[in-house]
């Protein structure tokens, strides 16, 4: 049995993660400061002698005893990441620190939830890890982009230098059960609008794109990232490929809830990427992994979660 430490583990992807682990025999740490996650993600969780909850900032510094270290803290959606940017930055890169600091003191693996967000407005297309990215550094959006970014210089540098085992993980759009109700990502966004036969929100033409993942496939990847032997660092995208407009994606989930909502078009926000799909090649080839629920799929999954939070 192997004792892991997850950060931001009360979070959406976090917490399947703690799910996963815990199936698969091992004991969770789950250090969370629930500035986006919710205690309802690992309510269940909290009777099961092999989950240990800590809430704890990881922008300081932490000390405990793991055999492995996914580090998720972070928030992801939009609106969160920007209500306070410089606490943000700190996240992503002191937490980083204090992250690979514990890995190298107890010389164990440790995995970075990196993210597409680091190909910015990408001018490659699909995008390969080889891709440097067209990043503003400037901009709303970039004390999570470039954030992120210096958290992935981090953990390269930690390897180089310290041989610290590391593994990078870049996460393309994810959705599913656990989402928060008020995290304004499209996926959400539009599935309670929907529900509530309230107006779908358009940000721009709807003629960007976004690429997204089933929940359940990316956590299967992240395991598999973390249990490949040590030369893998990554970085490697882990993401569905199958790529869709912002509109197909509203009059996708019209369908799917049977609503009565009419599509309503907003102004698209300052420095939002015109298109994303995430090349996998590397995933599959060195992981043997690719996502197996598409989107209706997932959807349907997805939607009655949404259904039950909202009553
Ligand atoms: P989330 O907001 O649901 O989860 C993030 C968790 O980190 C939350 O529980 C939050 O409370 C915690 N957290 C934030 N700052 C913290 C701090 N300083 N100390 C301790 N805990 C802290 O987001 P998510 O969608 O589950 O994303 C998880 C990770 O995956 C993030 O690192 C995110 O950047 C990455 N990612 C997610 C997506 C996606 O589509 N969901 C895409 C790309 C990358
Ligand atoms: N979006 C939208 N309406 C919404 C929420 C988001 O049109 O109510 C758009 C947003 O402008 C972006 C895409 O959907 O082009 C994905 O947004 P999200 O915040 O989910 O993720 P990200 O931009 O980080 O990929």
């Amino acid at each position: 049995m192997k004792k892991i430490l997850i950060t931001g583990g009360a979070g959406f992807i976090g917490s399947h993660l703690c799910d996963l682990l815990l199936e698969k025999g091992d004991e969770v740490i789950c250090v969370d400061n629930f500035f986006t996650g919710q205690k309802n993600n690992i309510l269940h969780l909290l009777n099961n002698h092999r989950f240990e909850l800590i809430r704890h900032d990881i922008t300081w510094p932490l000390y405990l005893e793991v055999d492995q270290i996914y580090h998720l803290a972070s928030p992801a959606a939009p609106i969160h990441y920007q209500k306070d940017p410089v606490q943000t930055t700190k996240t992503n890169v002191l937490g980083a620190i204090n992250m690979l600091g514990m890995a190298k003191r107890l010389d164990v693996p440790i995995l970075l939830a990196s993210t597409s967000e680091i190909y910015g407005d990408p001018k490659e297309h699909p995008q390969k890890e080889s891709y440097w990215g067209n990043v503003n550094c400037i901009g709303p959006r970039s004390c999570y982009d470039e954030g992120k970014r210096c958290a992935e210089t981090l953990f390269m540098d930690y390897w180089r230098q310290n041989k610290v085992r590391i593994k990078i993980i870049r996460i393309f759009n994810t959705y599913g059960p656990k989402m928060a109700l008020n995290d304004g990502r499209v996926v959400s966004n539009f599935i309670i609008q929907a529900l509530q036969n309230k107006p779908i929100t358009i940000y721009g033409k709807g003629s960007q794109t976004r690429s997204f993942c089933y929940v359940d496939d990316l956590v299967k990847g992240i395991y598999k990232m973390m249990n490949t032997g040590n030369r893998v660092t990554g970085p490697v995208n882990l993401g569905n490929p199958n790529e869709f407009t912002i509109l197909q994606l509203a009059k996708q989930i019209i369908k799917l809830t049977n609503s009565k909502s009419k599509i309503v078009f907003k102004s698209l926000p300052q420095d939002d990427p015109k298109q994303r799909r995430p090349n996998i090649n590397l995933a599959k080839q060195i992981l043997n992994w690719k996502p197996e629920i598409e989107l209706k799929e997932g959807l349907e999954k997805a939607i009655p979660y949404f259904q039950r939070e909202l009553r």
